[in-house]
């Protein structure tokens, strides 16, 4: 995703200027020489690309070059468990296994899950990885380019949601999940992503960088100190221009995730028309996605959930300001671009508008 994004790392009087591929641009100013930053990239991880960076002290290179290398590792292990398109991925098991069967899984399959859970109930519903069979009739869709029939998103619809009445469809254990139908199917590509991410962020802190910095796909986490002391800053693409580096706005943090979910992003395209990836639960249908949603959380998990479930909020008829209502009382803020690039209107958190570069 975010083939259209573009970012730009500068870091100052220690390198260059690096190109990369990312909804933000960030950039490291550098006037402290005894920190240096250390790069990494790995492409094809997660249907996307993936950029690393660690900041150490110079005699610390060897530990910065470990931390790279088990932060990638991180996000191997979570695609490689959490795939639905690998056969033998703990995911691929769940969608495949029949009612009442005891699905043994890794303890960070259940974990991400029992997140998403919580997801669903904290976004009202927007954000639900158990419409699976709902977002495999649009996929289907988009390849075959003929619209579903109203019965076959209705039966989609059905087979949907953490509970049926009363019923738990999926039961939960530490390290085993049961599900109450053979057709129950989960979809993490909504937060999969996030969910690396804080998993690789977690492997950098652990090997005692003292700040990192992980991009996938457009998604950033970040933390602790950058050469100089100073905040990260991450440029927002511009959802009406194709420019690499058009912004429309200028993020610093001291540490946290960004992630965007943008209709020039991902799409498909179905009896000459385009048709979001994101899907609104409620209805059954692709939702008309805003330009662009930017959301700031304090973990990428958090962040990439919320940037889908802002993108079908604001697409229901109570629109952008009710969706951002929804943030009300949590530590997660937001920024919705509503309109066309002649007529657009920004809607942001004040909480968002306070890391803003002015
Ligand atoms: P974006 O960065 O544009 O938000 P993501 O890759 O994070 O895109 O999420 C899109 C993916 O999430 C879809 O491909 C689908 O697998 C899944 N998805 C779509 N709609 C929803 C939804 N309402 N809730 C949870 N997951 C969704
Ligand atoms: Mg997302």
């Amino acid at each position: 995703m975010s083939k259209h994004a573009a970012a730009v790392i500068q870091l100052g009087v220690l390198a260059g200027i690096i190109a990369l591929v990312a909804v933000g641009l960030w950039q490291i100013h550098s006037d402290d020489p005894m920190l240096m930053s250390i790069e990494r990239s790995r492409p094809d991880i997660m249907d996307t690309n993936c950029q690393l960076r660690a900041i150490v002290p110079p005699d610390r290179r060897q530990a910065a070059l470990e931390a790279l290398d088990n932060a990638v590792a991180a996000l191997e292990r979570t695609e490689s468990l959490l795939s639905a398109w690998q056969p033998d991925s703990d995911i691929a098991r769940l969608n495949a296994a029949k009612a009442n069967m005891v699905v043994m899984l890794d303890p960070q399959t259940v974990e991400i899950l029992t997140i998403s859970k919580d997801l669903t109930q904290q976004t009202g519903g927007a954000f639900d990885v158990t419409c699976a069979p709902l977002f495999n009739v649009w996929r289907k869709a988009g390849k075959t380019g003929r619209l579903p029939t109203n019965e076959t998103v209705d039966r989609a619809l059905q087979l949907c949601g953490w509970y049926e009445g009363q019923d738990e469809r999926y039961r939960l254990h530490p390290d085993s999940v049961m599900k109450l139908h053979d057709t129950a199917k989960v979809d993490l590509g909504g937060v999969a992503k996030g969910y690396g991410i804080d998993l690789a962020i977690e492997a950098m802190r652990v090997a005692g960088v003292a700040g990192g910095l992980v991009e996938v796909g457009g998604d950033i986490r970040c933390f602790g100190a950058k050469p100089g002391g100073r905040k990260w800053r991450i440029l927002i693409k511009d959802p009406f221009t194709s420019g690499q580096a058009d912004a429309i706005g200028v993020l610093r943090l001291q540490e946290g995730a960004i992630c965007t979910s943008g209709n020039y992003e991902r799409f498909v395209e179905i009896e000459g028309k385009q048709y979001s990836h994101i899907i609104d639960p409620c209805s059954g249908r692709p939702v008309d996605a805003a330009p662009s949603v930017t959301v700031v959380a304090p973990t990428a998990v958090q962040a990439d959930a919320w940037a889908t479930a802002l993108s079908v909020l604001a697409a229901r008829p109570e629109g952008p300001l009710a969706a951002l209502d929804m943030l009300k009382g949590t530590d997660v803020e937001a920024m919705i671009v509503v309109g066309t690039r002649k007529d657009h209107k920004v809607h942001k958190t004040s909480g968002f508008d306070t890391l803003l570069e002015k």
